[in-house]
């Protein structure tokens, strides 16, 4: 493609490839006295990063890339295969030396392809990335399904259980005292030249704890519940919720000012909260996900298909008007799920191609995050 370029003046453009930008690095680095002491390979990699992102701008019209904000708290390097060395629990980063890794590593024995370095405010965490056989990841074979309802702050299963989320009550009353102190506090103004006070900077490492650990104990859930339905079902059938549409702002236009947007703000971050979309991620690799249509599935009698939406006067019970069923509303609404994703297995699953193909992606490189 570069040589194309080359061969017509007019359309001469500057090397962008990895390749080039790699050999430039290179050469930049035998003379830097600085970029000697730095290690070669994670360097270099963000290299790729660049290309990838010249290679868009000139395929769209999406415009040049931008420059990403220095100031970010949770920068990541990505050490490519040859940089780093992985032994058991010891890993040996290049110019940085051995480290050990803390956690347990399900993939231990795979071929580790790459490890991300990421700084998460104060600590740092090793992403190792592994090529997985597809017998290493394989979930049951048992062809057994179960339906998810999920809700804000809980789901619901087919199998009539109900699994709520960790409370974090406590933690997130940290959080937003810590968020008031910052408000009230000198905060940084970069553009002004302001400097944070030292006491917005405590407030604001404490109130990033606090975040972090809100986010561990959420994600930590996710993986238990989403393990233990790996192991027993072969199939996990889930609404295809439109998260962005539920969750948007009730603002409305200047001209036409929205009602109840504080009442609708508090809904959408607790639908945010639950963390739909981090299950399913996690639900996908861990056995075969599938997404049927939300439609009705809340209203629709389980066992004789009356769909009215008296059916659930109120929000937890459902009570059908034609045939008297009465259930936990979101255990009727997880069977009818069920039902749906049974009929798509039936079909050969033809509707869960975008699944499918996530689960492919997932199949090849899983990613185990261990603290350093
Ligand atoms: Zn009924």
């Amino acid at each position: 493609m570069m040589q194309a370029h080359q061969a017509d003046p007019t359309l001469a453009r500057p090397e962008i490839s990895f390749f080039s930008l790699g050999k430039a690095f290179i050469k930049l680095r035998h003379r830097t006295k600085w970029l000697k002491a730095l290690p070669c390979h994670p360097i270099r990699y963000q290299l790729k990063y660049q290309a990838d992102a010249w290679q868009q701008c000139f395929k769209s019209d999406k415009g040049f890339p931008k420059f990403k904000c220095k100031n970010h708290d949770n920068d990541s390097v990505t050490f490519p295969a040859g940089s780093f060395k992985l032994n058991g629990e010891s890993l040996y980063l290049q110019k940085i030396g051995q480290v050990v890794l803390s956690g347990s590593n399900p993939y231990e024995g795979c071929d580790a392809k790459q490890v991300v370095v990421k700084k998460d405010d104060d600590k740092f965490y090793a992403t190792v990335c592994y090529e997985v056989s597809e017998e290493h990841l394989a979930g049951v074979d048992n062809g057994k399904a179960l339906g998810i309802d999920m809700n804000v702050g809980q789901f619901a299963t087919s199998a009539g259980e109900l699994k709520h989320m960790p409370d974090v009550a406590r933690l997130e009353g940290k959080k937003n005292r810590y968020q008031r102190q910052m408000a009230r506090r000198r905060r940084p103004n970069h553009k002004q030249g302001i400097k944070p006070s030292n006491r917005y900077l405590k407030a604001r490492k404490r109130c990033r704890k606090a975040m972090r650990k809100i986010r561990h104990i959420r994600s930590n859930w996710q993986h238990q519940e989403s393990s233990a339905i790996g192991k027993d079902y072969q199939y996990a059938v889930v609404e295809n919720l439109n998260t962005k549409g539920m969750t948007k702002s009730a603002k409305g236009t200047v001209e036409e000012p929205g009602v109840n947007v504080a009442a609708k703000s508090g809904l959408n971050r607790e639908i945010l909260k639950t963390g739909w979309y981090g299950l399913k991620q996690k639900l996908a690799y861990k056995c075969e996900l599938i997404e049927v249509s939300a439609k009705n599935t809340s209203r629709r009698c389980h066992v004789c298909g009356h769909t009215d939406k008296d059916n659930r006067k109120r929000q937890a019970v459902f009570k059908c008007m034609a045939c008297d069923h009465s259930d936990n509303a979101d255990v009727n609404a997880a069977l009818n799920i069920l039902a749906l994703g049974t009929r798509a297995i039936g079909r050969g699953r033809g509707d869960s191609l975008e699944t499918s193909v996530i689960r492919q992606e997932d199949m090849l490189l899983d990613f185990v995050k261990l603290a350093l």
